[in-house]
C-alpha cells in the first residue's frame, strides 16, 4: 500500500541563532585543528553531536577539565559559571566562548541584581547547564525551582526578583508570577525567556493545525523540546515525539494524510529533512 504522505517541514524550525554560532565555531576550528574539546554535549541533539564527533569534536564532562591543561576547550550556547573559566585560566586553556548572547545577557542581569544584594529566584531546570551558569553568577545562592509545587516547603523572602531560564514556557512563567503574587509576596519578574523560544510558541499553533499529523523531532534533553512539543500536541493531539527516522512507525499514518514536521531549537534541518524523505517513501 502506498501511503502518499503530504509532508512539510516548519519553516520556522531549524537551530536558534545561538546554536547556529557555536556550531559554526566548532567546525571552523575543527576544520584547522582536526579536534577540539567541548564541554557538554554542544547541542541536545544525539544525531548533531554524532556528526560533529565524527569531525574530530571530543566532548568532555566538567569533572574532567580540571585534568586537561594547554589545550582549547570550546564553551556551547548554554554559557558556563565562573568556575569554569577559573579552572581554563589555572590550566593554561584556550576558551572559544560560543555563549549564546542572549544567555550572556541575563548572566550579567542575574549578576547585576545579585551584587545589588537582591534576593533571586531562577525558574528552571535543576542540572541544566544553563541554570549552572546562571546560579554561578549570584555564587549559587539563588533559589532555583522547576515546579512552583517546590517552593511550598522553602522558607521564600517576603521580596525577590523573578528570573527564568532562556529556554522555558511563557505560559508557565506568566503563571508562576501570579500565583507568587497571590501568595503575597513582592516579585520582581523578568521575562528571560527567549525570543527564539517564545515567537516559536506563538506561531507553531497556528502550523500545527494546517496538518492530519505532526511530527515532533527532538533530543530528548532538550528544555524546549519539551516545550515546544507540549504546544504541538495542546493544538493537535496526532502529534508524534520522535527523536530519529528510527522511531518512525507507518502506523502512526493513514493514506494521503497532511503531515507537518516541527522542531526544537537544537533539531538540525539535515535531520528534519531526512524524516521528511522516510515519510515521503513509505
Ligand atoms: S534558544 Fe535563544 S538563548 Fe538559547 S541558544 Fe538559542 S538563541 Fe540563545
Amino acid at each position: 500500500m502506498e501511503y502518499n504522505l503530504q509532508v512539510t517541514i516548519d519553516s520556522d524550525s531549524g537551530f536558534c541563532f545561538g546554536v547556529v554560532y557555536a556550531i559554526d565555531m566548532a567546525e571552523e576550528i575543527l576544520a584547522e585543528d582536526g579536534y577540539l574539546y567541548c564541554l557538554g554535549d554542544i547541542v541536545h541533539n544525539d544525531e548533531e553531536v554524532e556528526r560533529l564527533k565524527s569531525k574530530g569534536l571530543k566532548i568532555i564532562e566538567h569533572s574532567q577539565l580540571e585534568y586537561l591543561h594547554n589545550e582549547k576547550v570550546l564553551i556551547r550556547a548554554h554559557g558556563e559559571a565562573p568556575e569554569t573559566y577559573k579552572i581554563a585560566l589555572q590550566n593554561n586553556i584556550t576558551l572559544i566562548d560560543a555563549s549564546c548572547p542572549v544567555v550572556l545577557k541575563l548572566q550579567n542581569r542575574i549578576k547585576t541584581t545579585h551584587d545589588t544584594k537582591e534576593k533571586i529566584l531562577i525558574f528552571g531546570k535543576h542540572g541544566h547547564a544553563e541554570v549552572i551558569g546562571l546560579q554561578g553568577q549570584t555564587n549559587n545562592e539563588a533559589i532555583v525551582f522547576q515546579d512552583i509545587k517546590e517552593l511550598e516547603d522553602v522558607e521564600l523572602p517576603q521580596k525577590f526578583t523573578l528570573y527564568s531560564q532562556t529556554t522555558k514556557s511563557t505560559d508557565k512563567f506568566y503563571s508562576i508570577k501570579d500565583e507568587l503574587i497571590n501568595r503575597g509576596y513582592d516579585v520582581k519578574a523578568n521575562d528571560t525567556i527567549c525570543r527564539q523560544v517564545s515567537n516559536r510558541d506563538k506561531d507553531l499553533p497556528d502550523f500545527v493545525k494546517k496538518f492530519d499529523k505532526i511530527v515532533f523531532v527532538s533530543g530528548k534533553k532538550s528544555s524546549n523540546g519539551k516545550v515546544l512539543y507540549e504546544v504541538c500536541r495542546k493544538n493537535n493531539p496526532a502529534t508524534y515525539f520522535i527523536s530519529n527516522p528510527e522511531d518512525l512507525e507507518k502506523s502512526m499514518f493513514n493514506p494521503n494524510d497532511k503531515v507537518g514536521i516541527a522542531g526544537a531549537t537544537s533539531t538540525p534541518m539535515w535531520l528534519m529533512e531526512e524524516i521528511k524523505k522516510v515519510l515521503e517513501a513509505y
